[in-house]
Parts: structure tokens; sequence; C-alpha cells
């Protein structure tokens, strides 16, 4: 497959209305990990156009506060309608930037449209609270307010539905925007903005600044404008955000990393969990904070569940995201591929047998990693301790419930547990045990529905959710309001 010189994409800062770029500007270059084929150039952007843009959005703040929350909601209504336009060029460009198939990134921009509706439904929810007063002749009442300017800084692994999640819930509630996007991923984030420029928002409510994390990512934590911080990436860059953001005491919200399971009781529809597992772990090449990385499974069911889920994960056709029929993509970049070759072998050292995989498929490029599953796994071991964000398993045998839940619950994370059991009881019981944020019975780890709050526990975040109306708890702050008359 053979680019040429015209296919190539440019992307510029949004700032203020208008695509700019400085005369010096430099540019970061954008590859396809399935085919190491450059899809385009990006701005890096410097301090001072991180300047530029926190005062756009600063100055369209007090426009964008006053303007009725229908008619904020009419802009995203119609951006819902243009991405419907445009879904299938801006998932063709999400598949080329982070190599997820198509049907994937078709997929995502389906949860876009659905969020801009669903956040411009939700405006006309934005309820107060009336209190009964103390005193005689007074009335009170509690308002929401938006806070002002929101940077959301978001990951690569979903290109553009994570950025809706922030964007949406912030403009609704009357906040302005600036966005900075993952840098593997920042052409499909000009898609988005050239939507969003065309519903005709005002300009300076949404800006958008591609260049590196160090760069704009602390300049936008420790700036003065900003009130919020809303966060989705590492647990390591969401504690130096938290860090940084500290000094000027803005509201930062952070979506983290994840460790998540799937436990399997002796009781479990094997066939219905095999199949849970295998969509949870290998989808999205295992890089979603939701993936499943550590099946828990009751000793005398491991070997009959082990061959079903090897039986599945072969059958998954592994190639270029644009070609059909293909369900596993390369990863993200070739450091990424590195790091899942380091982590496999590690778990080899720490006494883990390959039950299928281990080995990078070459072959097919430089990004691809073949599905892996490891068996023989304690729960102390490195890989079932640290998230690896790529296409590895690990099973890890246990006696019972008690066991069970004591390993899920035994790392720093706190994402989401999945357990199979036809037991009410442990059903139950896991609902209640799991330190998860997301709890699914007899489903896999992955799978969030709109208006259903999302978010962690422990390292996975700071407490707070989205995709629901609660992230308005974020994007919102009370004004309590004494009328004596
Ligand atoms: P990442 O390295 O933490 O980067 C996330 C974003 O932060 C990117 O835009 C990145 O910009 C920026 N950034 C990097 N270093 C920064 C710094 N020092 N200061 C400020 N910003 C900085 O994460 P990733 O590799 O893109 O994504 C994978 C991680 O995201 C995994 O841990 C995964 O679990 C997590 N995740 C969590 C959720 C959730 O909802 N809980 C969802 C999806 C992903 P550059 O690209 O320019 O470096």
């Amino acid at each position: 497959m053979s680019q040429t010189k015209t296919e190539l994409l440019q992307g510029n800062l949004y700032i203020n209305g208008e695509w700019v770029s400085e005369e010096k500007q430099t540019y970061f270059e954008s590859i396809n990990p399935a085919t190491q084929e450059l899809v385009g150039t990006c701005a890096a952007a410097t301090a001072s156009q991180v300047d530029a843009a926190v005062n756009a959005a600063s100055t369209a703040y007090n426009h964008w506060k006053n303007t009725s929350i229908p008619e904020r909601a009419a802009f995203l209504t119609k951006s819902a309608s243009l991405f419907e336009d445009r879904k299938e060029e801006l998932a063709q460009v999400m598949t080329k930037e982070m190599g997820k198939p198509l049907t994937e990134s078709i997929g995502e921009v389906g949860v876009v449209i659905a969020t801009a509706q669903y956040m411009a439904g939700e405006g006309r929810r934005l309820f107060g609270e009336i209190v009964p007063a103390g005193f005689p002749d007074r009335d009170i009442k509690m308002v929401r307010e938006p806070l002002g300017v929101a940077a959301c800084i978001t990951p690569w692994n979903f290109p553009v539905s994570l950025a809706s999640y922030k964007m949406f819930a912030a403009l609704i509630a009357g906040n302005t925007v600036v966005w900075k996007p993952a840098s593997e991923v920042a052409l499909s984030a000009k898609i988005f903005m050239e939507v969003l420029h065309a519903a005709g928002l005002p300009k300076g409510t949404i800006n958008l600044l591609t260049g590196s994390g160090r760069i704009v990512g602390q300049r936008l934590a420790t700036h003065s404008e900003v009130k919020i911080i809303s966060f989705t990436g590492s647990t390591e860059v969401g504690q130096q955000l938290a860090e940084m953001s500290s000094k000027t005491l803005k509201r930062i919200s952070l979506e983290l990393g994840g460790k998540n399971a799937v436990i399997v009781l002796k009781d479990a529809d094997l066939d219905k969990a095999a199949e849970g597992i295998v969509k949870s772990a290998f989808t999205t090449t295992g890089q979603r904070c939701t993936a499943a990385s550590r099946v828990i499974v009751d000793r005398s069911v491991k070997e009959e569940l082990l061959k079903k889920v090897i039986a599945l994960t072969e059958e998954m056709k592994i190639g270029n995201g644009l070609e059909q029929g293909v369900v596993i993509g390369p990863l993200v970049n070739e450091q990424q591929c590195r790091l899942v070759e380091d982590y496999v072998q590690k778990a080899v050292e720490e006494g883990g047998n390959i039950a299928l995989g281990g080995c990078a498929l070459s072959e097919l490029g430089a990004c691809y990693y073949m599905p892996t599953i490891i068996d023989n796994v304690h729960s102390n071991h490195t890989i079932a301790q640290e998230e690896i964000f790529g296409p590895v398993l690990a099973f890890i045998e246990v006696n019972g419930y008690e066991e069970a839940m004591s390993v899920n619950n035994g790392t720093m994370y706190g994402l989401s547990t999945s357990i199979y059991t036809s037991s009410l009881h442990y059903a139950s019981r896991a609902a209640k045990d799991a330190v998860s944020g997301l709890v699914y019975i007899n489903n896999g780890t992955s799978n969030a529905e709109m208006g259903v709050a999302f978010g962690g526990m422990k390292m996975s975040g700071n407490g707070h959710r989205e995709v629901s109306h609660h992230a308005f708890d974020v994007m919102t702050e009370w004004k309590s309001v004494y009328t004596n008359y």
C-alpha cells in the first residue's frame, strides 16, 4: 500500500477559532504502526502558543457561560450530525495513526456522536437545589456554575471518544476548553476539531494544542487561568499532573491505568467466560485501560478454560486494521512492542509458562505482537501486578471465591473486575467485595454504556467519574444564594 505525497495530512493548532502556525513552527510526524508509513505531520505547540490558547478560552468564557444551555446544546447536536458525515474519514485516520481495526474506529466515532447527543440532553437536567431556610422571609437556592477554562489531556488508545467525554461535559456546563491530545493521534484530533469548528462554536470556546506532553501538558497544569485539568492516561503522568496543578489549587480529574481481572469460578459457563475473556483481553490489541490482563480461575476448571481461551484466540485475524476481517491490529508503536517483549520475558523468568504466543510477528511489521497467554502465574509476579498495555493475558489459579477476590484486589489498581459464576451468592458478593470502579457479572471487563458512571478506584483514578451526569461534579461548582424578602 503506497502513499503519495499529496495524501499526507498536516495539522496546525486551533486557537481562538482559527488554524494557526508560527513562521518557525516545528512539526512532528505521525507514523502508521501497521506500515511504518508517514500519515502526516502536526504542529508542536510552544509555551507561548499554550498561553495564547488559554487566553482565548478565558476570554471566550465570559460569553459562553452566559449562553443559554439550549443554545450550547444546539452546537453539540449539530456536531453529532457533522460527525456522522465524516465518520468513515475520521475512523480511517484513527486506524492509520494508532492501528486499531477500522470497525473499532467506526464504533468509536459512534460513541462521540452518542456522547454529544447525551450531553446535549443532560444540559437540561443541570438542576440545582432549594434548601429550607432557617429564618422567615428567606429563600435559599444552590446552583451549579461552570469554573472557567478546562484543559483536557487525552491518551492515544481512544483518540476521540475520551476527548468527547471530557469536552462535551465541560462545554454543556458552560466551561471553555483547551485540548491536548496524545501525539500519536494528533491528526485524528485535527479532524475532530474541524467538525466542532464547522458546528459553529464561538471563537475561543474550544482550542486544540498538539505537541509534547511535557511542554504543553505541564504548561496547562501550572497555568493560573486553567481551572480544571481533566486527564486520562497513565498513573505515572496523572501523579505528576496532580503534583504540578496543586500550586494553583485547580480541580483535577484523573482516569488512569488498570490491572483488570476476570474471575472464573467452578460453576461458571466456561464457553461464555472464554468468549468474554478473549474479547476483553485482545480487542484494541490489549491497549485498553479496562483490558483484561489477568484470569483468576478456580483450579478445578483451569485446564478446560485455558483450552477454550486458546482456541478462540487462535481464530482472531491479525493484521493491518484497514483490512477486512482483521480483529487485532499492531501495537501503537515499536516502543510499546518492545515493552511487551520485556514483560513476557520477565514473566518467563519468574516462572510463567507460555501457553500461546510469546513472540513478535515481525513478518507482519515492526509493531506486531502475537496475542499471548501465560499460564502458571502467581499473584506476586510482575506480570500480575503491572499494567502492560498489550495483548498479554496471565492465568492465575486459585482455590475458590475468597482467594480469587483477594488476588483480584491485590494490585495497586482498581478499575474493572469481572466475575463468571452461576451462583447468585458469589455474584452478589463480588459486586460488594471488588475494589473496582466497574464490576461486571457474567460479562468481560470492557464494556461501558452511555449514562453510566465510568472511572476507577485506588491508583486507577482520584474518585471522579465520566460518561454520565456525574461528570458535572468535576465540570461545575456549587454556588449558594440567600435571598431575604
Ligand atoms: P500517557 O503517556 O500518560 O499520556 C497521556 C497524555 O498525557 C498524552 O496526551 C501525553 O502527551 C500527555 N503527557 C505525557 N507526559 C506528560 C507530562 N509529563 N505532563 C503532562 N502531560 C503529559 O498515556 P498513554 O500512553 O497515552 O495512554 C495509555 C495509558 O492511559 C494507560 O495507562 C491506560 O490505562 C490509560 N488510560 C486510562 C483510561 C481510563 O479511563 N481510566 C482510558 C484510556 C487509557 P504525549 O502523547 O505528547 O506524550
